[in-house]
């Protein structure tokens, strides 16, 4: 008997499990295709919400912006439901500079809405930063735990009687009609599909307009914690503390295909970045090093919306270096298009077939 649903959703990581709530709580039944693999980004992540960092221009900036505001009422709401608060950090993130230079560079390129802390003001916010000669502060941005909200995720998702999980992988999704073939050879059936299956979409045959999409490993290093309370950009990497008691550095930037392996190159660049902004963390205790594979997009701007060619399927794949940052918003999104209702955003900057 073949299974069917009113969605498909491919791919179970932050971007699939948000679409998959979303569209049940429209009362979409959904069949939730996902299977785990090695490099998956959505726990390997750091969880920084970071548009003002993460600058991009337009629309897409506005709607990481969007994105990251939308964070506390979805986090109050996840948490209402499943009784697993996802810790978020709102006290802003901080760029700090090393150098003159780095004072000059930070303060032309610094968002209108950031303000400059010289050295004083900023050793007396974070008395570890104190060898800094100043910081931009960016109000607002700041840290979700991803790996909390995985799990808070997969609570609801698991709570909710709309969806059903299938553990496997999606092979191909048809062109003529919503349906998709799992490896087994399985065939389900939905009124359309979506697929959000990270840096593995372009894989699936069908999914042409994923094509694009490449992975590229991030390495990522957690210390015990300094006292460090803000999110800290340096010149070469960042620092997220999580209420853990952790403090994770990251990140290389390294497309080596679908290897998610750790390196010892790859853990001393993030070692020394990580070192430079916070010399006190050359004498804490490194307690995990993992890596992750982001599914990047030749414009690190996502992939989200109706294929053009063939209606059944959407994309919501390709966030790139913000996926956690825009995951609850792109759920609500997609959900919405899937069900024909007209987006809240400009979303030309996300077509799928732009490249
Ligand atoms: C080192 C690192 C640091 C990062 N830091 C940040 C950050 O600070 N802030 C931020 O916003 N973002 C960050 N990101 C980016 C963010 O993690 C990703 O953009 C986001 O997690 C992508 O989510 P996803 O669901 O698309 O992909 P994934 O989490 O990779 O999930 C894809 C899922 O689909 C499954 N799948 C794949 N193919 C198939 C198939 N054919 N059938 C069934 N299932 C399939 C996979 O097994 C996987 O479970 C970081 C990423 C990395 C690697």
């Amino acid at each position: 008997m073949t299974r069917t649903a009113d969605t498909i959703v491919i791919g179970a990581g932050v971007i699939g499990l948000c679409v998959a709530r979303a569209l049940a709580r429209k009362g979409r039944t959904v069949l939730l295709i996902g299977d785990h693999r090695p490099g998956e980004a959505s726990r390997a992540a750091a969880g920084m919400l970071a548009p003002s960092v993460e600058q991009s221009e337009g629309p897409a900036h506005d709607f990481a912006v969007a994105a990251r505001d939308f964070y506390p009422d979805y986090l109050e709401d996840l948490a209402d439901e499943t009784g697993i608060r996802v810790p978020l950090n709102r006290l802003g993130i901080l760029q700090v500079a090393l150098t003159e230079k780095g004072v000059k560079g930070l303060q032309k390129t610094a968002s209108s809405n950031s303000r400059w802390l010289n050295r004083a003001e900023l050793s007396e916010l974070e008395p570890t930063l104190g060898h800094a000669l100043g910081a931009v502060m960016n109000p607002d941005d700041g840290a979700v735990d991803n790996v909390i909200l995985m799990t808070a995720l997969d609570e609801s998702i698991g709570r909710s009687g709309r969806i059903t999980r299938v553990e496997a992988a999606a092979t191909s999704v048809s062109l003529e009609k919503p349906e998709v073939e799992t490896e087994s050879g399985e065939l389900v059936q939905a009124e359309n599909v979506v697929i959000a299956a990270g840096a593995w979409g372009g894989m699936i045959r069908g999914a042409d307009a994923l094509a694009p999409v490449s992975p590229c490993r991030g390495q990522l290093i957690s210390y015990r914690t300094t006292g460090l309370r803000h999110v800290t950009y340096g010149p070469r990497g960042y620092l997220v503390p999580r209420p853990s008691g952790t403090i994770v550095a990251g990140s290389t930037m390294e497309y080596v295909g679908f290897d998610s392996s750790t390196t010892p190159e790859g853990l001393a660049r993030v070692r020394s970045a990580a070192e430079e902004i916070s010399p006190a963390l050359a004498v804490s205790i490194v307690t995990l090093e993992w890596a992750g594979l982001r599914p990047t997009t030749p414009d690190m701007l996502p992939i989200i919306g109706r294929d053009e060619r063939y209606e059944h399927i959407l994309y919501a794949a390709g966030h790139s270096r913000n996926g956690i940052l825009m995951a609850g918003l792109t759920g609500e999104i997609v959900a919405g298009l899937s069900v024909g209702e007209s987006p809240a955003y400009d979303l030309s900057q996300f077509r799928p077939g732009r490249f």
